[in-house]
């Protein structure tokens, strides 16, 4: 059954961090899965919509993953196409980095500023000001469309946990009473933009990752087969979410490398 789902699999959505690289150590047998996909439709996502797809590019690189920037999507690339395929809004006021306005002008958004924006789109700021946390919030009270572009309330850091984009949203609910509409992994958004990408339907894409409650919900939402790495954030976090439960798990990259190829979806080495 699991084998028959595998063979037919042609896109493939991997996660980075916790299942690529760990810190800035490649996870063992993510180069050899990265090559083998070399030629296939693949994407490399995050969450994270602070950084561009560049840094992604260079770093996944570095670690011998060579990917092209149009193979990286990240939740602020997910968002701003969402938001133009599917509303009328055009002139957002992002609360995020450079990257995330990038981003918008990429998709066909205008960032706007306060006076003239006709929604809010909210991403993780690293250049977070407190003018501009304000003006968000009174555009969000007089009750301006709001979106965010993923709700992680933290971010691992080799300090400890510092506050995302969850942070920075619950600062505006405190304010206004408000939460947004969350386009980024788990949420649609996040597939149906990486899927167009592929040109795979849900059917024939797997999506491997660490988190339970992003990359598996994801899957299981949307019916991509959902692969749990044991590598990152998972082994720790899974007690945790007993209701979440993957289409399968492995102990890593290189397992799920050796199931394609047993499977006939990757021919062998
Ligand atoms: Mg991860």
């Amino acid at each position: 059954m699991l084998a028959e789902r595998l063979s037919r699999i042609r896109g493939y959505l991997l996660d980075m961090d916790g299942t690529l690289y760990i810190g800035d150590r490649a996870v063992p047998g993510a180069v050899e899965l990265m090559r083998a996909l070399q030629g296939r439709p693949h994407l490399v996502l995050t969450n994270n919509s602070s950084a561009s797809r560049r840094r992604y590019r260079d770093r996944l690189t570095a670690l011998g993953m060579p990917v092209r920037l149009d193979d990286v999507l990240t939740s602020g690339e997910a968002s701003a196409q969402w938001l133009f395929d599917n509303t009328p809004l055009r002139r957002p006021y992002v609360l995020g980095t450079r990257a995330l306005s990038d981003a918008c002008r990429r998709a066909g958004l205008t960032p706007a500023t306060a006076d003239d924006a006709d929604s809010v789109l909210l991403g993780y700021d690293t250049t977070l000001r407190y003018a501009r946390w304000s003006d968000a919030c009174l555009l969000v009270a007089a009750g301006l469309p709001y979106y965010a572009t993923h709700a992680d309330r933290t971010c691992i850091s080799p300090r400890g946990l510092l506050p995302d984009a969850g942070a920075i949203i619950a600062g505006i609910e405190v304010t206004t009473g408000r939460s947004p509409v969350v386009l980024g992994k788990p949420e649609a958004a996040m597939v149906e933009a990486g899927l167009r990408r592929l040109g795979t339907s849900a059917e024939e894409t797997l999506i491997l990752g660490d988190q339970l409650d992003t990359d598996m919900q994801l899957g299981l939402r949307s019916g991509v087969l959902a692969v749990l790495t044991m590598t990152g954030e998972a082994a720790r976090r899974a007690p945790e979410m007993p209701e979440i439960k993957p289409d399968l798990s492995v102990s890593g990259p290189a397992e799920l490398l050796a199931l394609l190829r047993d499977a006939g979806a990757l021919p062998r080495a």
